[in-house]
């Protein structure tokens, strides 16, 4: 039976990250799969800029378009809120390409990557026992990047803490006119549907529509998705592939670490609250476990403590900074519109400076928004 010091369960970008930094420690390293790569994942594939920075290496190969201004429309109302910058604010990628690079990059530095080996189930121990559909392998460390469904989690005993919201991705092909009209930007649509939005985001020869509703109650999105396209001016669908699936827009409550089991990305629950963009905290993560793995020495008792050391420096904060402002933002929704026409295009401009990584989400949100309000108010202070 093949022994290696991790296995990663799971090739999307905390797997991948993950494994890329552990091996180039000079840490052996697997990567489980269960489907044979390039595979299609659901996902609008708007990489943000403070993502894409914190990359190691080049992805432009696998960038489809990329966009310096975003917009963001309103329902009931002509204001438009645009932000542009002088980096790509949003990449966009297909995931399966997107995910493949990534995969390559980890192989380059010495993962080994085992395809259509799904994982079924684990005999836990100081050296554990992973059980795949093509046989079984051991390791030391069990890294869980298995997504928003999690095999891995619920294996090792986790309960379901996460908040998963339901989300729609439409492939479309438009005709040619539409195409033209709809390729030159990437939009938001707040409040398409009810509590969440809709984005259009145009990749190389089609649009990524999707739709993501923050509530978890029964709601078919497929009814959004219609006006939407109205909403668009899309006359004709040349093609449409739909695809739904969840996102976990809020982390664990019952901790990111046991039985030698380390949960990133979507499996831990590291998805943005406000926008549901989850590829930059996976691929955060990824970085953060490697780092406390490789920091231990490969004691797992450590290893466990310095991941949740490293999660509460930055990565947890922020996340409930972006909860809280999601609660406002979606459950608030006249207030939010009284002071978006005020001070749209500040909070517009702040959003944007986030999500190009110039600055992080505050730790103590309403004191920050106080003092820039009172900034604002008064610009000699
Ligand atoms: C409709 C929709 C639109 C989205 N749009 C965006 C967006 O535009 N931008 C953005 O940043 N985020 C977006 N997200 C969120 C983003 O897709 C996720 O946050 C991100 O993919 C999480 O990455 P991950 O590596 O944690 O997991 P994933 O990318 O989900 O990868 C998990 C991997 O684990 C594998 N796996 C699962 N079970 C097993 C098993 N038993 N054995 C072996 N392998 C297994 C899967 O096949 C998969 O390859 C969107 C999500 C949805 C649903």
């Amino acid at each position: 039976m093949s022994h290696y010091d991790v296995a990663v369960i799971g090739s999307g970008p905390a797997g991948t990250m993950a494994a890329y930094h552990l091996a180039k420690k000079g840490i052996s390293v697997v990567i489980l799969e269960k489907e044979m790569l390039p595979r299609y994942k659901t996902c609008g594939g708007g990489l943000v800029y403070r993502g894409r920075r914190r990359m190691p290496f080049d992805i432009e190969s696998v960038v489809e378009r990329e966009f310096k201004q975003i917009n963001l429309y309103f329902t009931g109302d002509d204001k438009v809120l645009t932000s542009l910058r002088d980096v790509p604010v949003i990449s966009m990628v297909m995931r399966d390409k997107f995910d493949k690079l990534l995969v390559e990059k980890a192989k380059g530095q010495g993962t080994e990557v085992k395809e259509g080996h799904k994982l079924t189930g684990i005999t836990f121990g100081a050296i554990s026992t992973l059980h795949t559909n093509q046989g079984d392998f051991q390791a030391k460390f069990i890294v869980a990047a298995d997504g928003a469904l999690s095999p891995t989690a619920k294996l090792a005993g986790w309960k379901e803490t996460r908040k998963l919201i339901p989300a729609l991705e439409y492939e479309v092909e438009v005709n040619a006119e539409d195409f033209a009209r709809l390729s030159s930007e990437v939009r938001f649509d707040m409040d398409s549907v009810p509590h969440g939005y809709a984005w259009s985001f145009p990749k190389k020869n089609h649009l990524s529509l999707g739709i993501a509703s923050t509530r978890r109650k029964k709601i078919d999105l497929k009814i959004y998705y219609k006006k939407y396209l109205e909403k668009l001016g899309i006359k004709e669908i040349i093609g449409e592939k739909a695809h739904g699936y969840q996102i976990p827009i809020t982390p664990r409550t019952d901790g990111f670490h046991r039985n030698n089991v380390f949960l990133i990305g979507d499996a831990a629950g590291f998805a943005d609250a406000v926008t549901a963009e989850g590829i930059s905290n996976s691929l955060w993560s990824g970085e953060l476990v490697a780092e406390a793995i490789f920091e231990s020495g490969l004691n797992p008792e450590k290893a466990g403590r310095l991941y949740q050391q490293k999660l509460e420096k930055d990565l947890l904060p922020e996340l409930h900074t972006s909860q809280t402002a999601a609660r406002w933002f979606y459950g608030y929704r006249i207030i939010r519109n009284m002071l978006l026409k005020r001070y749209g295009d500040f909070a517009m401009s702040l959003m944007t400076d986030l999500y190009i990584g110039d600055r992080s989400y505050p730790k103590n949100l309403m004191k920050t928004i106080k003092g820039k309000i009172m900034e604002i108010k008064n610009p000699l202070m």
